[in-house]
């Protein structure tokens, strides 16, 4: 499959799903809610976070795919913003694969210090490029099972490259997706992100999986925010149809 490099999309419109989720239950969820009801109510929620941010897309920055590998490992416990700060002077330095690969791990250290973690962060960063290179002719994989066998490369990643990158069905369960979903009754009291990812396949429509996590983020930061001990409920788009389990 042809790799993408512009992380900017555009959201094609779906009307077969709305039409599908033109008979969602308008209930609150509950914990005893049936699978069938709580399709319909993700379904719905879908929509609802569709049309309140249409465009969409991964707020890291990057042009070629295996920038966003960079990112996504520096952005471990740190925000998006400080790492988009980061990977130009990184790149100004070493602005291929093969560069990071053969450059000193103190190096790269040096430069990606103010992210956090820098020297676990450095080691991945190198040990993966240089797998890049000398296993994948420098093309970053587009299958789950190659792309976790890379350093420093877990679930989030590899779904957030699968489907960032190649377009594929794609899960990733972040901080906010995660705590929204909860929040959502989406899932129940879940924080695993692999049981919240495979909670999520079950219910949501595999061809708006990608962008629906992209959403949960957008919705994460403006709305139903972490920070305030009670999120913007009364602001909310789906306020009708959410539990509001915080
Ligand atoms: S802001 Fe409130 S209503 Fe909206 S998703 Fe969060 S908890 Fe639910």
């Amino acid at each position: 499959m042809t790799e993408k490099t512009d992380s900017k999309k555009t959201v094609s419109g779906n009307n077969t799903n709305a039409e599908k989720c033109k008979s969602a239950g308008r209930g609150k969820a509950t914990r005893t809610e049936s699978l069938r009801a709580r399709r319909k109510r993700a379904c719905e929620i879908v929509e609802r976070l569709k049309a309140e941010y249409p465009d969409t897309h991964c707020t890291l920055a990057y042009d070629e795919a295996w920038k966003l590998l960079v990112s996504v490992r520096l952005a471990a416990q740190c925000t998006d913003a400080r790492v988009d700060q980061i990977t130009p002077v990184l790149y100004e330095h070493f602005p291929t694969i093969e560069a990071i690969a053969e450059a000193p791990e103190d190096d790269i250290e040096a430069i990606v210090r103010p992210c956090g973690l820098g020297r676990s962060k450095a080691r991945d960063i190198k040990a993966c490029m240089t797998m890049l290179r000398d296993e994948y002719g420098c093309r970053v994989p587009d299958t789950m099972e190659a792309l976790l066998k890379l350093p420093g490369v877990g679930r989030k990643s590899a779904n957030l490259v699968l489907g960032d990158i190649y377009g594929k069905h794609a899960i990733v369960t972040d901080t906010h997706c995660i705590r929204l979903a909860n929040r959502m009754g989406l899932v129940d009291d879940e924080r695993d992100p692999h049981k919240v990812e495979k909670k999520l396949w079950e219910i949501i429509p595999p061809e708006e999986s990608n962008d629906f996590c992209h959403r949960m983020v957008d919705h994460g930061r403006a709305v139903c925010t972490a920070r305030t001990a009670k999120p913007n409920c009364d602001a909310c788009c789906i306020a009708d149809i959410c539990p509001k389990r915080v």
